[in-house]
């Protein structure tokens, strides 16, 4: 199928940029195997989003979404499986279709980081979890353990906190990397406890479910469940012969161009300092402005 502009991933970056995409009167598809809203629905309250003083991520993703829809923008739940430049023109293969578009937006964001420590595969969904809106209510009044110190970690812990008997915080530095104000809540907070300093070494079980942990300094804490926050991994594979890589992450210019014209990378997936939900907004809205521009010049 042809169309003019295929944004490969739904989250913040790339909603915005269907939108304006759409705005300026281009055939637009959003494809994205998990639907819109990538690492928005694993936030449970924004709070620095402009406009709202407190919105859902799972809300906020929803109303971008049907702002996109609204506007004409086609969504589907195919995943991006290889890209080639043909022509002029970018084909895209998927398990259902093949795409040709005249632009392609970047948006596929990064994955969870695993902390890679025996007991962690075994136990993934069984008291492991790296998503705390998806598992934290099945731990409502037992107790919770927390990795990592940035503002996921503390944004997750501080939710937790409402859900169960306790939280312990467990970050491999004294020092924390999330703001301020999160780090002020946590501390205040009655039911959560920090073990700083320390990694976690191994998770452990009694073959059904995970019963406790083992730090690095051999202490032994018993926990019902582990949420892993240690950071995220660029989704760039498939795109490695047409852009730049930086650590994995796509390199761009200030106009979301990467190395292949035509080809732009916006939000979590590309090389930039602060990573954020209206940064990835404000870079989806950027590269659908130049992606706009490139295509009138055909
Ligand atoms: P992050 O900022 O990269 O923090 C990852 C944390 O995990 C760091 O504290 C890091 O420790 C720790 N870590 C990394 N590898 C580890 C390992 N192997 N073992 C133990 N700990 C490990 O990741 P994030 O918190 O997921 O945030 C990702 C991006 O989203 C950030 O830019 C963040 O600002 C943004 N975000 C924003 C909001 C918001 O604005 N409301 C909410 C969530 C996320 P060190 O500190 O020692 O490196």
């Amino acid at each position: 199928m042809d169309i003019d502009a295929l944004v490969i991933g739904g989250g913040p970056g790339g909603l915005t940029a269907a939108i304006y995409l759409a705005r300026s009167g281009r055939e637009t598809m959003v494809i994205d195997p998990m639907g819109s809203g990538g690492q928005l629905l694993f936030i449970d309250e924004i709070e620095n989003y402009p406009g709202y003083d407190r919105i859902s991520g799972y809300e906020l993703s929803g109303k971008m979404e049907a702002q996109a829809t609204a506007l004409g923008v086609r969504f589907e739940f195919w995943e991006a499986k290889s890209i080639e430049r043909k022509d002029g023109l970018f084909i895209v293969t998927t398990d259902d279709e093949e795409i040709r578009a005249k632009v392609v937006i970047i948006a596929t964001g990064a994955k969870h980081r695993h902390l890679g420590v025996p007991g962690e595969e075994e136990y993934q969904g069984r008291g492991v979890s790296y998503c705390a809106t998806c598992d934290g209510p099945f731990f409502r009044g037992k107790k919770a353990l927390v990795v990592g110190g940035g503002d996921t970690a503390l944004t997750d812990a501080l939710y937790l906190s409402k859900l169960c008997s306790t939280v312990t915080l467990v970050h491999r530095r004294t020092e924390f990397r999330a703001q301020k104000i999160l780090q002020d809540r946590v501390l205040a907070k009655e039911n959560i406890e920090t073990e700083l300093g320390k990694n976690v070494a191994e998770i452990i079980g009694d073959g059904q479910k995970v019963t406790s942990v083992r730090l690095t300094d051999g202490t032994e804490l018993e926990t019902d469940s582990v949420f892993v926050f240690v950071g995220t991994d660029p989704c760039s594979a498939i795109f490695s012969s047409l852009v730049e890589l930086d650590g994995g992450y796509i390199r761009t210019n200030e106009r979301m161009e990467t190395s292949t014209p035509g080809l732009y990378a916006v939000g979590d997936v590309r090389t930039t300092g602060f990573r954020q939900v209206v940064t990835a907004a404000g870079d989806g809205a950027v590269a659908a402005h130049f992606a706009d521009e490139h295509m009138a010049a055909l």
